[in-house]
């Protein structure tokens, strides 16, 4: 005669190892930070999990013990801790990993996660989503290198718009709609009828109003998630540093070489990474500067570029579809330095040339002669940022 359910776990126990929550609870403890020596697994379904579960635990529910295991646990020689509720499902759990996994060193907490915080120990509660945003991000969510922590990073990231133009408007839309929990917009200009055949983000009804209002009312309508900080200022030696300390990222949209090196430098002074693009005609360029992991943007342009490529000495002229190609590859390389996903486009320059329908790349190297980035950032002065060689003159012999 077949044993009950209850028979066949009691003989399941009665086969596999157990361990004591104080045990698993004071090697957490004593670990220090480099790991307790062995891998906790929780085998209960996301909802349980979501609820609470035990401080450096990993999450692999049952029903998919046997195929996602190994991404928590590659080596089968290591001692690996499963927990459950009760320590019933735990143990089943382990007899398969031990049997017909061929794990080597496997135990079940008895009692599980129930006993471990009838003892009192401390139990994590993962940032829970609510119910809309699960629906919202629900396509993030299903994609392994984002899914529920990648989405709670973008909401809990501070990325810093400059300008809500060209570059800024479908960077702008689309962190937004990718749930960038805090989006600042810089940017001291009005809405002009001929923004709008390339700043999506503004509507013919804008016209006359500022920027950084009718770029927060199309934020607002997309994602409610995301709050807008605005500065309707253009950005300078006098306020750089009242600005951007504190955003996780920011995005270089603006036209300008001198506000550029200013950027440059009070962002390599706060180390914080800035995802640069240009457009001119029908070319666009792109790269990330991530200070002291990469070149800067003086490392890059020594001295500015040659003055007939300088866009702000004079109103240019551009594809319309051009700033949507390279805002968006701007947002892409964002969401990445948020997630930490990926390769970012640091010491890379990508340049895009939208006639003859190509891309190239080309190596950006540090310069060790760097005034800016061969140094600690302290050292970086007030006095220093933003210097730039005559710019009156430049842009005069641009004609
Ligand atoms: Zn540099």
């Amino acid at each position: 005669m077949s044993p009950s359910g209850a028979e066949f776990i009691r003989l399941i126990k009665s086969q596999i190892d157990e361990v004591d929550p104080s045990d698993v609870h004071s090697a957490i403890e004593g670990a220090n930070g480099e790991g307790p020596g062995f891998v906790l697994v929780d085998v209960r379904e996301t909802d349980e999990w979501d609820a609470g579960h035990l401080p450096g635990a990993r999450h692999v529910p049952r029903g998919h013990l046997e195929s996602r295991i190994e991404g928590a646990a590659p080596d089968r020689s290591q001692r690996v801790v499963l927990y459950c509720a009760s320590g019933n499902r735990s143990a089943l759990a382990a007899h398969t990993l031990r049997d017909q996994l061929g794990y080597e060193h496997v135990e079940s907490l008895t009692g599980g996660i129930t006993l471990w915080k009838d003892r009192g120990y401390e139990v994590e509660v993962p940032r829970a989503l609510t119910k809309e945003q699960r629906e919202r991000y629900s396509r993030h969510l299903l994609v392994p290198e984002i899914g529920l922590e990648g989405q709670t990073k973008l909401l809990d990231a501070k990325v810093l718009l400059l300008g809500a133009g060209g570059l800024g408007s479908p960077t702008a839309l689309y962190l937004a709609a990718a749930g960038v929990g805090t989006l600042g917009i810089v940017d001291d200009d009005d809405v002009d009828l001929s923004n709008l055949q390339r700043q999506v983000i503004h509507t013919t009804d804008g016209i006359g109003t500022a920027k950084v209002d009718s770029a927060e009312r199309a934020v607002r309508e997309l994602n409610p998630d995301v709050h807008v900080v605005k500065y309707k200022t253009r950005l300078d030696a006098s306020n750089i540093m009242d600005i951007i300390p504190g955003y996780d990222v920011i995005v270089d949209g603006v036209d300008n070489f001198p506000t550029r090196y200013l950027l440059n430098d009070a962002t390599v002074r706060l180390q914080i990474p800035v995802v640069s693009a240009s457009i001119l005609g029908f070319d666009g360029q792109l790269s990330v500067f991530k200070p002291y992991d990469g070149p800067c943007y003086r490392c890059l342009y020594p001295v500015p570029p040659p003055a007939e490529l300088a866009p702000s000495c004079g109103a240019n002229g551009v594809l319309g579809v051009l700033p949507g190609t390279m805002g968006l590859l701007q947002a892409t390389e964002v969401v990445k330095l948020v997630l930490g996903a990926g390769e970012p486009l640091i010491g890379r320059l990508l340049l895009y040339e939208a006639l003859g329908a190509t891309f190239t790349e080309l190596k950006v190297r540090r310069d060790p002669e760097c005034p800016i980035c061969s140094r600690p950032p302290e050292d970086i002065s007030d006095e220093e940022m933003g210097v730039f060689p005559d710019y009156e003159a430049f842009c005069a012999a641009a004609g």
